[in-house]
């Protein structure tokens, strides 16, 4: 079966109001699926429907072909991953908080460390008096380390790499990340989850073009579906915020993204697109780093 999850025909309303109005997409087997649109568009109460922690209003969610209110909730939880916004924080070792990202396996040092290098985070974990076994928080031990808010996302991260689900799931997981380390992030999706589908939501274009497929939402409305290079053709909705986030990055002296049309760069870039004085990777909203995938190529569909 080419699509391990297909939303047919749903609605969500929450006392009357419609989060979701007639929503019809399908994931594709090992898909890295972006979810994007501005606040309020719907996006977090599709991914609440999927995991099931609300049912549709009407419309069914079909995981490989069967309903997912047909499955026994511990077997969902087995497939899915899920990280939220208000990912968890516990009050453990650095090496208790990624091994609950799968507490069914012994804890091997080995995996926890690989993890961690995955999600980025062995620096700043090198760094912390007892490395992996640093206690976190000061709840229970007056020792214990506060991280920063990046840092605990690294973390959840992590977690979710160590428990190799089938479908992840992340809803704006690297918000408050650097675009360095989130572009990163985004690129080890692709290279270590290649077998695995990937959905996530985020309000940074830029992570979008990592995806082999992207849904915009806006009121609750599918109004796009297709890779970036398709998305940036049509020169819809998902154009027009892809190159107003673009724009917002590019200042003077600064290269521009080749992906921004010339009709929308800002003025004072000249229009062969080469900056004015020598050429920096700076302002690239992919951090500078070259594309995994090339813009927009389809991974599996
Ligand atoms: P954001 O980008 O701001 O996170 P979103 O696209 O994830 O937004 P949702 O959180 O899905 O949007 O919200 C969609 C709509 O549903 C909003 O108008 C919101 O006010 C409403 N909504 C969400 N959750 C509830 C709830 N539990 N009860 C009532 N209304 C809700």
């Amino acid at each position: 079966m080419d699509n391990i999850l297909t939303v047919e025909h749903v609605s969500k309303s929450y006392t009357g109001h419609k989060a979701l109005d007639d929503v019809s997409l399908e994931v594709p087997r090992g898909a890295i699926y972006g979810l994007l649109g501005p606040n309020g568009a719907g996006k977090t109460t599709l991914i609440k429907l999927l995991t099931r922690l609300y049912d549709p209003t009407s419309g069914v969610i079909l995981l490989d072909g069967r309903d997912i209110r047909d499955y026994d909730p511990s077997e969902l939880y087995r497939l899915f991953g899920i990280i939220f916004q208000d990912f968890g924080k516990y009050a453990v070792s650095v090496t208790e908080n990624i091994h609950f990202g799968d507490i069914r396996k012994e804890v091997k040092e080995e995996e926890i460390r690989k993890a961690a290098e995955e999600a980025d985070a062995t620096d700043y974990i090198g760094h912390l008096p007892n490395g992996f076994d640093t206690p976190l928080m000061r709840i229970f031990e007056e020792n214990g380390i506060e991280l920063s808010i990046g840092q605990w996302q690294k973390l959840a991260i992590a977690r979710a790499f160590y428990s190799d689900s089938d479908v992840l799931i992340l809803d704006e997981p690297t918000a408050s990340l650097d675009p360095m380390a989130e572009q990163e992030i985004f690129n080890q999706f692709d290279r270590l989850r290649a077998d695995k589908t990937t959905i996530f939501v985020s309000h940074r274009l830029s992570s979008a073009t990592v995806a082999s497929k992207i849904a915009v939402l806006e009121y609750g409305k599918l109004i796009e579906e297709g890779d970036h290079r398709t998305l940036m053709a049509k020169r819809g909705r998902y154009y027009e915020l892809f190159s107003t986030q673009a724009k917002r990055y590019v200042t003077e002296g600064e290269a521009v993204l080749e992906e921004v049309p010339e009709d929308v760069r800002p003025h004072r870039v000249p229009p062969s697109g080469m900056p004015p004085h020598g050429h920096s990777n700076v302002g690239h909203p992919n951090g500078g780093h070259p594309h995994p995938m090339g813009a927009g190529k389809s991974r599996k569909e």
